[in-house]
């Protein structure tokens, strides 16, 4: 029977829950406990598919086409155990199981209550990841105590050690000891708050982890201990990392975390296999060049609107020991101020996934600036859509041309409604979702990044490139390096005349991990670094370049005077 670890919060949202569980995941796997990770959101939307990234985020694919919360993002970067359906339940889709039921008739005419009824359905969703193969389940619960729409959840994490044993349960709870500059002291009172609520629903953590701007001594642990009844020791500081959210797990491995947890629950306690780890820290901790990218979006102001892009880049830039400085552009903005001046200084451009026209233009302009100007280009889902749009206006003089999502009636429809796309109306779950192979040609860019001839991407959008414009595209160089295995779907475009061009329908930041970073963005980042070198030499050289005057080339020649 597998152990379970329920992971809460209190105080204040956005303390960092889905890393801390993410980095114990770690630790015990590290240890040689075989894990898996789940996230219970107590929202009533279905799945976060249907969410605007300004709200809640980016939405983060699985491989069987899932659309969930971000930190499972977290837990794939941090562990290895396989994510599903099953790594993240809502309340929407634990209510929208009750209902169901209740109307075939399961619940033989009983009242359909939330004790039991609901917290049953939680529960089963819990020990539904249960198996022969997995020594721990770590449940992490989004939201803070005290929120009502947790309150369901909670009480079902109460139930389970009843059910299973209480040996085989352990709670850690996280909270906030905010530090008051007027008083110069760090105040526990909240998580003595925080902890009070949890028992009155009749839970007592085993844990505390608190997090803290600065080390907040022992003092105040045991002060903590003492009032929220839990041991000296499980009292566990977690301070704000300086340099990378991949420096908590040494910090909660000094505390002893991992080995309490697994005392707590009885587990064989393996060594501690972390040397890897240590020396990507210390890789990260001291680079030695730095990049300018710049991420021209749409939700540019929410940090995790693009999570899993910024964190791929990082993961590049830790390959080759560089620092990846992010411009983060809204795109509107380069409609109003020009790419020239907003893109000035950048070592690579890349246009994230995105919905919806607003912006589009923005975007657009970008990538032909960088297409023109030589700088490495690297575009995801709708940055290659609009990468493809630039070329088919810009090159192939096809006046007008779109995607049919902004233009429904645009004369070139060079981006369009994926064939089995058309006749759906609802909205959740219905794009083309998840793990798809991608057949790459050989002698491409993208085939010598992967250096295999067939990889497996996740996916998710409604557009394709249009293939009845294919040739043209090719006759004018821009080439399809990637294609799905019958040949029908364009899913990676390449230039092969410029330094670095790749752009691809699907979504390769789901797939990077600090310490195996995504091939294509490991090349992309290369390419970067060559240009940095470029321009540092040009500067070098007194500005001197070898432009002869067309129009593309005088741009190119200026930009890479820029500092
Ligand atoms: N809006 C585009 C589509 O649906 C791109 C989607 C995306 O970037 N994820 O095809």
């Amino acid at each position: 029977m597998s152990k379970h670890l329920f992971v809460t919060g209190g105080v204040v949202s956005s303390l960092g829950k889905g890393l801390t569980a993410a980095s114990i995941g770690l630790l015990l796997e590290r240890r040689g406990l075989r894990v898996r990770m789940q996230k219970l959101d107590p929202y009533i939307n279905v799945d976060p598919g249907t969410m605007s990234p300004y709200q809640h985020g980016e939405v983060y694919v699985l491989d069987d086409g899932s659309e969930t919360d971000l930190d499972l993002g977290h837990y794939e970067r941090f562990t290895s155990g396989p994510l599903s359906r099953k790594s993240n339940y809502t309340t929407g889709r634990i209510y929208l199981s009750v209902i169901e039921k209740e109307r075939r008739g399961a619940y033989l005419g009983g009242t359909v209550q939330v004790i039991p009824h609901v917290t049953d359905e939680i529960k089963a969703a819990i020990l539904g990841l249960d198996a022969p193969d997995v020594d721990v389940v770590i449940t992490e619960l989004g939201g803070t105590v005290g929120d009502i729409e947790g309150l369901p959840f909670l009480e079902a994490i109460r139930q389970i050690p009843l059910d299973i044993g209480k040996k085989n349960c352990a709670f850690i709870h996280l909270t906030l000891v905010p530090y008051l500059k007027a008083a110069r002291e760090a105040k526990t009172k909240p998580t003595q708050h925080s902890v009070g609520q949890l028992r009155q629903i009749g839970i007592q953590p085993d844990i505390l982890i608190v997090r803290c701007e600065r080390p907040i001594g022992r003092e105040h642990t045991d002060k903590i201990a003492l009032f929220c009844n839990v041991e000296k020791q499980a009292v566990i500081e977690e301070v704000d990392k300086e340099f990378s959210i991949y420096e908590v797990p040494l910090g909660l491995a000094e505390h002893r975390l991992d080995k309490q947890i697994c005392e707590k629950l009885s587990l064989p306690i393996g060594e501690l296999q972390f040397d890897d780890w240590r020396d990507l820290v210390q890789r990260v901790r001291n680079p030695k060049g730095e990049v300018t990218i710049a991420v021209v979006g749409k939700y540019i102001e929410h940090r995790d609107a693009y999570k899993s892009i910024y964190e791929s880049l990082d993961h590049a830039g830790f390959a080759h020991s560089t620092r990846v400085l992010v411009k983060r552009i809204e795109a509107e903005e380069i409609e109003r101020q020009g790419a020239e001046v907003l893109l000035a200084g950048i070592d690579g451009l890349l246009v994230p996934g995105g919905f919806g026209y607003r912006g589009i233009e923005g975007k657009i302009r970008a990538i032909q600036f960088a297409r023109e100007c030589e700088i490495p280009y690297f575009g995801i889902c709708l940055g290659m859509q609009t990468a493809v749009i630039e070329f088919a206006r810009n090159r192939l003089g096809l006046e007008g041309a779109n995607s049919t999502e902004f233009a429904v009636d645009t004369s070139h429809p060079v981006i369009c409604m994926l064939e089995d796309q058309r006749n759906i109306t609802h909205l959740g779950g219905t794009m083309r979702l998840g793990a798809q192979p991608c057949a790459l040609k050989p002698g491409t860019r993208s085939q010598a990044a992967y250096g295999v001839s067939e990889v497996s991407e996740r996916h998710r959008h409604r557009y394709e490139f249009n293939p009845e414009y294919r040739k043209q595209f090719e006759d004018a160089g821009l080439i399809a390096a990637g294609v799905s295995p019958n040949n029908n779907l364009v899913e990676i475009i390449e230039l092969p005349d410029h330094p670095w061009f790749v752009a691809v329908q699907y979504h390769p930041e789901f797939k990077s991990k600090p310490h195996q970073p995504h091939p294509l963005f490991r090349d992309f980042i290369a390419a970067a670094i060559v240009r940095h070198q470029e321009r540092a030499q040009t500067v070098l050289n007194g500005g001197v370049s070898s432009s002869n005057g067309t129009a593309a080339e005088e741009r190119r020649a200026a930009h890479s005077l820029e500092p």
